[in-house]
């Protein structure tokens, strides 16, 4: 990853944490990432196409927490005291094999928790803004894909 990366990736946990404060702990199972250059895509499990409003409300919401300058901490720690201390919020649809037995998690305090090994920023003011481009529902398989850029 280029520092672009690193920022559109940090966007990734900023957009989630908005995600769920939207729609709720029903989206809190990420399907898959993508990232190149700056732009960024984040798949949920969830059961219907959010609204516009929504959509408004997840791109307002991760702006905000960018405007606070929050601190990115990565805690790198034992599986297990991991799974005492953040539970199973931290970890996305797919699992984590169980030969893995370290882990770094990361924290955007009261925002996101995520089990993630990629680079991030030191701050969420590092990431710049970040503009929702497009929304998609899949249907069929309870898919919402939610594609940004960052600026
Ligand atoms: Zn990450």
């Amino acid at each position: 990853m280029n520092e672009l990366e690193v920022r559109t990736h940090t966007a990734l946990h900023v957009v989630k944490g908005a995600v769920v404060k939207v729609l709720g702990e029903k989206a809190k199972w990420t399907a898959s990432v993508y990232v190149s250059e700056n732009h960024g895509r984040l798949t949920v499990k969830f059961d219907r196409k959010p609204t516009q409003e929504e959509i408004a409300e997840i791109e307002r919401m991760a702006n905000e927490k960018v405007r606070e300058n929050v601190p990115i901490h990565v805690y790198e720690l034992p599986r297990e005291d991991a799974e005492r201390r953040f539970g199973e919020d931290m970890y996305d649809l797919f699992p984590i094999p169980s030969e893995i037995k370290t882990l770094k998690v990361v924290v955007i305090e009261g925002w996101n928790v995520n089990a993630c090994n990629k680079q991030h920023t030191k701050t969420t003011g590092e990431i710049g803004k970040i503009k929702i481009k497009k929304v998609r529902f899949r249907k069929s398989k309870e898919l919402l894909e939610i594609s940004f850029d960052i600026l």
